[in-house]
């Protein structure tokens, strides 16, 4: 892999600097630049970690799933790649919601209800989760968005249903690499025509992906759980993407 970064553009004016991304602004008023890092962190990053190169492979697979995803009429900030870690993006206002969808019990929702991790559920189930770091990110019932936080119940609507048919189009996409996509999180926002848009990422980092052979887990699971071979199990999604689309 090229390490060189010689001949990145420089962004000079940092917005925001997440966890495992920094935003940029950039000469055009309506775009920002997304950068990777090759941080990782879990528990609320009460856990930190990293690995070289981090940034280029999630930079990679989120352009690749956000690429394959337009196919399908999935509107996303997604622009273009630029540099080797990073993205332009649109500017959206994010709606402070996380959006997850379960196809396999796992993670928080598995060890709440005291249920084996690996179940498999009859249908996806949507789940929204507040975005607030001193809360730990709380569970949030429908109600509780439309009365609490006067979410209007049309935009409620149209996140769990652009946060299915991803389910749907991702779930294919890794069934053709022998992935299964156990779960994911995903957050959305407004443009500025108030135009609901896929935004930030996917990546390993907010899905579980399991080898369906094997049930390897291959995300962020390693880390959190250290399991080892955090970057190999990254280069290995991102490999398999890759050949894949390649034999299309
Ligand atoms: P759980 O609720 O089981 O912890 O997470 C469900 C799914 O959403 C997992 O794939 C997990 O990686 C993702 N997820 C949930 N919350 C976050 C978050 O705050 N950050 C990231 N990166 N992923 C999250």
């Amino acid at each position: 892999m090229n390490l060189n970064h010689k001949g990145d553009k420089e962004y000079k004016e940092m917005l925001y600097e997440g966890k495992a991304k920094r935003i940029f602004k950039t000469p055009v008023a309506q775009e920002f630049f997304l950068e990777f890092k090759d941080s990782l962190t879990a528990f609320n990053a009460l856990k930190k970690g990293s690995f070289e190169n981090k940034g280029i492979v999630n930079r990679d697979i989120a352009a690749l799933l956000f690429e394959y995803l337009e196919k399908f009429a999935i509107p996303s900030h997604y622009l273009r790649k630029e540099n080797q870690n990073g993205m332009l993006v649109k500017k959206v206002t994010i709606i402070p919601f996380e959006v997850v969808v379960r196809n396999v019990l796992a993670g928080s929702t598995a060890k709440k209800l005291g249920i084996e991790e690996g179940t498999p559920l009859s249908e996806p189930l949507v789940e929204f989760y507040f975005k607030k770091d001193e809360l730990g990110d709380p569970f949030v019932s429908e109600e509780q968005m439309r009365i609490i936080h006067q979410i209007p119940v049309r935009d409620i609507d149209i996140m769990k249903e652009l946060a299915l048919k991803i389910n749907k189009k991702l779930t294919e996409l890794f069934a053709e690499i022998k992935i299964k996509l156990v779960d994911f999180k995903v957050e959305f926002g407004k443009d500025s025509d108030s135009v609901i848009l896929l935004a930030d990422e996917i990546t390993p980092d907010c899905c579980r992906l399991w080898d369906m052979e094997t049930n390897e887990k291959l995300d962020k699971d390693r880390f959190r759980r250290d399991l080892g071979s955090v970057k190999e199990s990254y280069e290995s999604v991102l490999a398999r993407l890759t050949q894949n689309r390649r034999g299309k």
